[in-house]
This record gives structure tokens, C-alpha cells and sequence, in this order.
């Protein structure tokens, strides 16, 4: 089998809510980016890239795509199904720039499952049971609005919560958090997600002030140095998110002891392939996970949730549905949202399609 035409589709999604990160970062929508890699054996792999906004990690929509068309001639005429050869094959052609290549990883995952007629996580290691938990955002505020987000979720099922605080306000921070925690109930998990927004001083100072236990605090500061400052004066155990890029990364907070959990956020570190490298070494050493991406829809909802099934009980913390970020739907065959859990559809591969007219014209088609 070999790659003949890869067309690459932009789409835009108006956010349901307007989603705000410390910083004063806002969001409105986000510019999505949607690969079909077709083959001489008509079966096409659908992968998605969306590296949210450009002010949030080191990656923007831009330059997805113009990695693409430089990845192009080099992934043309090669076999789509061994695709950690294929992934051998983009990192000689293309150096970093791990975000350009999860959607073309993605799809080449679809079409290994396809090829096999088996879900894609049956490839990843295979279909564990339990739930896959949806970890539901919850947006910072003044304490009674967060405490009325946290009963609608509840009542929806929900008992994984994230809540994105400021880091402008400490104190309602401080505040917001307490309300929320002093309300939890017994099973209910919570994160104080901060996107490294907080200075090594603020992340001490907040973690003392919330006296509740029960709390994980998320990538509190920026760089990789400032959290391992935090953390061992931090009453909490601190999480690593948008620093974790690779299993070099979590050897590194492993042997400095603060890798209790970290977030795999698939399209930043380069796709399932790599995803699976980090989860494994995870597994391995006891480091709880959480699946996420940085944006998306659709087809990175179907990924995170094949991975998630694939992921060991023992370490996996929870998945998200990227459908609560997005507007619309563009394809069929999504993976159900129930109960507070994400459910993979067990369709062959990623078991998604595009509905009909939703995709329009592909921005870009490359061909042997
Ligand atoms: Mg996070």
C-alpha cells in the first residue's frame, strides 16, 4: 500500500464558550486542520491538527500547514501502515515541529485499523475496560458562578473537573478554588490548571493558602525549572502539562520526583505514535495520565479516545471530549459522550467520516 494524495482541509469553529487562560488570554474559536491521506488501495486515514491559539504553546496554525506541504513529497508513495517507520521517516525530513505531524500520524493510525478492520486502540496496545472519565473545564470566575458550573456538570455526570484559573487574581483564585473544594464530594477530582501562569512565588503562596488536600495543581509556572522550584514547598502535587514534549521529559521530572502525573496532549508531541512512547514509559514507572489535546474536534476526540481505551486502568487519569470547545460537528461516527465518560465508537480505525459538504474545498492537495 502506498500514500497517492494527501489533501489538507482548513476549518473554523466558533468556540461554545469563550474560553479564558491566565495570562488574560481569550479565545473566541479556533482554526482547525483536517488531513485525508488517501491510498492506492482506496482506504483513506483522517488525522486533525489545532494547536488552539498561538499565544497558548509553541506552535500556531501557520505553521502546521506549511509543514505539511514540506512533509509532502517525502510521506507521498509510502506505506501508511508501518507507522513508526513512517515517523522515523518525517523526523529525518522535517526536525521538531512534532505538532506538523500528529495529524499525518493520526491518519496513518486510521488506516492501520482500517487495513486490520479493528479499532485503532486494538494497534495501541489493546482494549482495556473501565471508564474513560471526562475531565470537564471549569472557567474561573467569582466563586458562585464556579460553584454553579461545577452543579450543572454534576448533574450531567461529571466528576473530573479542571478548573483554568487567572493567575491575575490570587486571591479570587484562592477564593474560587475553596468554594469548589469545600463542595466536593467524596469520588470528585479537581485541578487548578494554571498554563503556567503563576510565578514560583504565587504557585507557593496558593497552594498554602487552599488548606484542602485534595487538589492537584497543573502546570503552575511556565518552564520546567520554575515548577521544580514550586514544587517541593507546594502543599499539593504538582501535574506537567505544556512542558512535557517527550519520555525525555518525564525521565527528567521522574528522577527530579515531581512526575506524579503529567497531561499527554497528543498533537503536541507528535501523534499516537510518540503518545504511546511517553504512555508506555508512564506505565512502566507508575506516573499517572491524562489524554488530551491542545484543540480540535472531531477526529482528535476519536484519537484521544482510542488511546485512552489502550491506556492501562492503573494510570489513566481521564480523557476529554474537544466537542465541548467546538460549535459544530464535521464528522460522523464520534465516539459517545455519556454519563461523564467517553465511549470509542469500535468502528475500524478511527471510525470516523467527514459529513458530506461540511469539509468544503481542501486548501492544499499534494499527489505522487
Ligand atoms: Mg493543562
Amino acid at each position: 500500500m502506498k500514500i497517492t494524495r494527501i489533501e489538507v482541509y482548513a476549518h473554523t469553529f466558533k468556540l461554545k464558550t469563550v474560553y479564558r487562560l491566565s495570562g488574560g488570554r481569550v479565545y473566541e474559536g479556533m482554526e482547525s486542520t483536517f488531513v485525508a491521506l488517501h491510498t492506492d488501495e482506496d482506504l483513506t486515514g483522517w488525522g486533525e491538527g489545532c494547536p488552539w491559539g498561538a499565544n497558548y504553546a509553541h506552535e500556531f496554525v501557520g505553521g502546521l500547514r506549511a509543514g505539511i506541504a514540506e512533509l509532502a513529497p517525502t510521506i507521498l508513495g509510502r506505506d501508511p501502515v508501518g507507522v513508526e517507520a513512517m515517523t522515523e521517516v518525517m523526523d529525518a525530513a522535517l526536525k521538531g515541529h512534532w505538532y506538523v505531524k500528529s495529524a499525518i500520524d493520526a491518519a496513518c493510525w486510521d488506516i492501520a485499523g482500517k487495513v486490520a478492520r479493528r479499532p485503532t486502540c486494538d494497534l495501541l496496545g489493546g482494549q482495556y475496560g473501565g471508564d474513560i472519565r471526562i475531565n470537564r473545564g471549569i472557567q474561573s470566575g467569582a466563586p458562585d458562578d464556579m460553584l454553579a458550573q461545577l452543579s450543572k456538570y454534576r448533574e450531567e455526570g461529571f466528576d473530573t473537573f479542571s478548573c483554568k484559573l487567572s493567575g491575575s487574581d490570587l486571591t479570587a483564585d484562592i477564593e474560587g478554588m475553596t468554594a469548589l473544594l469545600t463542595s466536593r464530594l467524596p469520588h470528585e477530582r479537581f485541578t487548578a490548571d494554571y498554563n503556567g501562569g503563576l510565578s514560583v512565588a504565587d504557585a507557593i503562596t496558593f497552594s498554602s493558602a487552599v488548606k484542602d488536600p485534595h487538589l492537584t495543581i497543573e502546570q503552575p509556572c511556565r518552564t520546567y525549572e520554575a515548577c521544580a522550584a514550586a514544587a517541593p514547598k507546594m502543599r499539593h502535587p504538582v501535574r506537567l502539562d505544556e512542558i512535557i514534549l517527550s519520555p525525555a521529559d518525564v525521565h527528567r521530572a521522574l528522577s527530579d520526583g515531581i512526575a506524579q502525573s503529567i497531561v499527554i496532549k497528543i498533537g503536541r508531541i507528535g501523534g499516537l505514535t510518540k503518545a504511546r512512547r511517553i504512555r508506555d514509559l508512564c506505565a512502566l514507572s507508575g506516573v499517572t495520565v491524562l489524554v488530551q489535546d491542545s484543540g480540535g474536534s472531531d477526529v482528535s476526540t476519536a484519537a484521544i479516545a482510542s488511546f485512552a481505551r489502550s491506556t492501562p486502568p492503573a494510570i489513566l487519569h481521564s480523557g476529554i471530549d474537544l466537542r465541548y470547545f467546538a460549535d459544530h460537528v464535521v464528522f460522523d461516527g464520534l465516539p459517545n459522550s455519556v454519563g461523564g465518560c467517553l465511549v470509542p465508537s469500535g468502528a475500524p480505525g478511527l471510525g470516523v467520516e467527514p459529513r458530506s459538504d461540511m469539509l468544503g474545498k481542501p486548501i492544499a492537495v499534494y499527489e505522487l
